[in-house]
């Protein structure tokens, strides 16, 4: 069984490296970040404060989540809402930051994670996958670049998306991101000991993919 784990910042290009790993390796890729996005959602729909553990325990007793793929692509339900278009506005970075925090809700996430990778060859992106979520998985990434490049890559996915942005904001918010998931008390982002570092501040897309390839056929010889 293959279980291979991408973790790292914000914009550090993770998403599309697990992406482009799994369809060549034939293989399904669970994006974590977004499960944290979809709960982020939910609780900004009902009003509730993202940062407020006493409010989002109880909805998340009734928060149902599915996680789909439709032509290969992954589709997360909230209580059967496709909440997939919404979550990648910039608020929502933030907000899946804050919530992402909160003791009970990395439980449940963590929780329907495992479950999800149990018994079946996956790449799984996020923060503390190979450190917490699966320990035990045989191939572990550590992907960065410098927070100016991350913030370079967001913007032009953000423009190129027609949304409004600029830089410095963008920047900022990328650094203020990086702080709060490196620091909060339950897994936060860190580098697993037996990690491969990768920085990919000056490789390109290919580059990435065949060195994650590389590492990956030789740990699974
Ligand atoms: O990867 P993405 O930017 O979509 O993740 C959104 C937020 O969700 C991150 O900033 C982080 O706070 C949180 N996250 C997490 N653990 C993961 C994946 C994402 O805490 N495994």
């Amino acid at each position: 069984m293959i279980n291979i784990a991408i973790d790292g910042p914000a914009g550090a290009g993770k998403s599309t490296i697990a992406k482009a790993v799994a369809s060549a390796m034939g293989i399904i890729y669970l994006d974590t970040g977004a499960m944290y996005r979809a709960t982020a959602y939910a609780a900004l729909k009902k009003g509730i404060d993202v940062s407020d553990e006493n409010a989002v325990a109880p909805m998340l007793d009734e928060l149902e989540m599915d996680i789909v793929y439709e032509n290969g692509i992954q589709q997360i339900f909230v209580n059967g809402e496709n909440v997939t278009p919404f979550l990648r506005a910039p608020h929502m970075s933030k907000a899946a930051s804050d919530i992402s925090a909160l003791p009970c809700v990395r439980y449940k996430m963590v929780e329907l994670q495992r479950k999800f990778a149990a018994n079946r060859d996956v790449v799984l992106d996020g923060r503390d996958i190979g450190t917490f979520v699966l320990p035990e998985a045989n191939c572990k990434f550590f992907m960065t670049a410098s927070a100016e490049e991350r913030a370079k890559r967001r913007y032009k996915e953000l423009v190129e998306k027609g949304e409004r942005c600029d830089y410095d904001t963008v920047l900022s918010d990328i650094v203020k991101r990086d702080y709060n998931d490196s620091h909060r008390a339950v897994a936060p982002l860190k580098q697993a000991d037996d990690a491969y570092y990768l920085d990919t501040t000056a490789m390109s897309i290919d580059e990435v993919v065949a060195a994650v390839k590389r590492v990956v056929k030789e740990k699974i010889k």
